[in-house]
């Protein structure tokens, strides 16, 4: 029975992971390369707590007790007896095989990976453990206490125990999940971030401004936010990572990422997280 899950990265996808999990009554431990990124971490789950009590949806006791059961720490060995561990750190493929190659002689036999990655190889990264049956995808969506769907992703070693291991857990967190199989982007992204791609391409080419795009995305496509604002959610460095990962695994030049992403991350507006993307946040 999974009692405690460990979280791999305190950013805007592992803030939400933990907060999500403590709330369905997991002991959580999340863990950042430092400190300060821990602290911050922890400081977003205790706003949204906030945010939530402003609101009426959750009493001040309850948040406490939420808040209780999540533990920041920088080192790794603390993971040691967790029942399952979620990864949500930088998506590449590189650090992500390192950091499981770690986990893998630091947790117990038995404590299965899941990896958050928003497309890369659910297969390769199990191929750097001894336990690849064990490895599995959970792809969550942004904000992750918002959005109901968690992609489950089935590696070409990850057992049936495992899935079902994880399609409890999914229900457990009030989420609904869906059966992936492992391949470039899964299925949801695969469909959506060709889709931003080309929403920045049609603002590159002054065909619309970002207010209009977007406007014209919510209200004739029915989209609840704009492709430019979504972009501006995921993060652009993210995006960018992820729509490479389309391009080089299919070597398809439609799926080229657009120039004026590439300038916005080099700029270093990476969206809300830097305050600067498509749009200026306070
Ligand atoms: P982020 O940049 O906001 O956060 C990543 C965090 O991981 C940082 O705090 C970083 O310090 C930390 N980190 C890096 N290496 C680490 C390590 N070895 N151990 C512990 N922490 C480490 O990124 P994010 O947007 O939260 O994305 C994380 C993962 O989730 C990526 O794989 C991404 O593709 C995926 N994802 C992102 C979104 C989204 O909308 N942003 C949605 C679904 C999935």
């Amino acid at each position: 029975m999974v009692k405690t899950i460990g979280v791999i990265g305190a950013g805007t996808m592992g803030n939400g992971i933990a907060q999500v999990a403590a709330e369905a009554g997991y002991q959580v431990i999340m863990r950042d390369i430092e400190e300060e990124l821990v602290q911050r971490g922890i400081s977003s789950i205790q706003k949204n707590l906030n945010r939530a009590i402003e609101k009426g949806k959750l009493v001040q006791e309850k948040a406490q007790e939420i808040m209780g059961q999540i533990r920041g720490t920088v080192e790794l060995q603390d993971l040691a007896e967790v029942d399952v561990i979620i990864e949500a750190i930088i998506e590449k493929m590189e650090p992500k095989k390192e950091l499981f190659k770690e986990l893998d002689t630091i947790c117990k036999e038995t404590t299965v990976f899941a990896s958050n990655t928003s497309g890369l190889s659910i297969t390769e990264i199990a191929a750097s453990t001894n336990r690849s049956d064990k490895v599995v995808g959970m792809h969550f969506f942004n904000p992750v206490p918002v959005m109901k769907l968690i992609e489950i992703i089935k590696g070409q070693e990850t057992s049936e125990e495992t899935f079902g291991l994880v399609k409890n857990m999914v229900e457990s967190f009030g989420k609904i999940g869906i059966l992936v199989n492992d391949a470039p982007l899964f299925a949801v992204n695969r469909i959506l971030v060709p889709m931003i791609n080309e929403a920045i391409f049609v603002l590159a080419e002054g065909t619309a401004s970002a207010v209009d795009i977007d406007e014209g995305m919510k209200l004739g496509a029915n989209q609840p936010i704009g492709p430019l604002a979504l972009a501006d959610l995921i993060g652009l460095d993210t995006l960018l990572l992820v729509i490479e990962t389309l391009y080089t695994e299919t070597s398809d030049s439609k799926y080229r990422p657009c120039p004026l992403l590439k300038k916005l991350v080099r700029a270093g507006h990476l969206g809300r997280k830097t305050g600067q993307g498509f749009y200026s946040y306070e």
